[in-house]
């Protein structure tokens, strides 16, 4: 087969501790999955169903880079979040078999033009604008959970500057990674190579030109991003 047009090359991430990389088929995301944010964005943080965006799988961005702040925006925020990498998927998956489909696990960013944002839920619009642009999810190095072993409490957060931003532990999720993965495989086929950022704790902010962000997980690789 030959392509019409000269062909990009896969979306990878480096796996912590060893030459190989992690190909990124989609990057789905859970919003509201902590009760304080829910709650700091304006919604009842009761149990309702989760719900999911996307970002495309080249908004992901290495550990380490400095990115330029985004065109069309002037409210930038940062949502610190777990994210999951899955090995394999299916539909369908019981809540009991989903943590079989992790390959491993990372520290990243949701990067959101909140005021893009704002203007599609007022508008009743797709996310898409606010959520998945250019360089949009920075993600760190990936743990096989053959090393870390399943995550389901552990310490999150965020520092803008060495100040910390936002802070919390992985069982305060409002829906659990594989409550997440079971649900999220009941709308959509999912498959080796996606990847799931979990939500983001209470504090979300803006930031500005010249911030450094430090991202971290216990566990992970810590996250560093600075904006130009
Ligand atoms: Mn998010």
């Amino acid at each position: 087969m030959k392509y019409a047009i000269p062909a990009w090359d896969l979306t990878s991430i480096p796996v912590a501790s060893s030459d190989e990389v992690f190909p990124v088929r989609r990057v789905y995301c859970v919003g509201r999955n902590y009760a304080a944010h829910a709650r700091e964005m304006g919604h009842d943080p009761d149990r309702e169903p989760p719900f999911f965006f996307m970002k495309p799988a080249d908004a992901i961005v290495p550990n380490g880079s400095t990115i330029p702040y985004p065109v069309a925006t002037s409210d930038l925020h940062h949502e610190i979040e777990m994210v999951v990498a899955l090995k394999s998927g299916g539909s369908d998956i019981a809540i009991e078999n989903a943590n079989e489909c992790i390959f491993g696990y990372g520290v990243g960013l949701d990067l959101t033009r909140r005021d893009l944002q704002g203007e599609a839920k007022k508008l009743g619009r797709p996310w898409d604008m606010g959520k998945g642009f250019d360089r949009s999810a920075p993600c760190s190095p990936l743990h096989p959970v053959s090393e870390t072993g399943i995550i389901d409490a552990a310490d999150i957060w965020l520092k803008v500057n060495g100040e910390t931003r936002q802070t919390s532990n992985l069982n305060a999720l409002i829906w659990s990674v594989p409550e997440t993965i079971s649900y999220l495989s009941g709308l959509v086929e999912l498959a080796a190579g996606d990847l799931i950022y979990s939500g983001t704790p209470a504090g979300v902010a803006a930031i500005e030109r010249g911030d450094v962000l430090e991202g971290h997980v216990d566990g992970l690789t810590d996250l560093k991003i600075t904006i130009a």
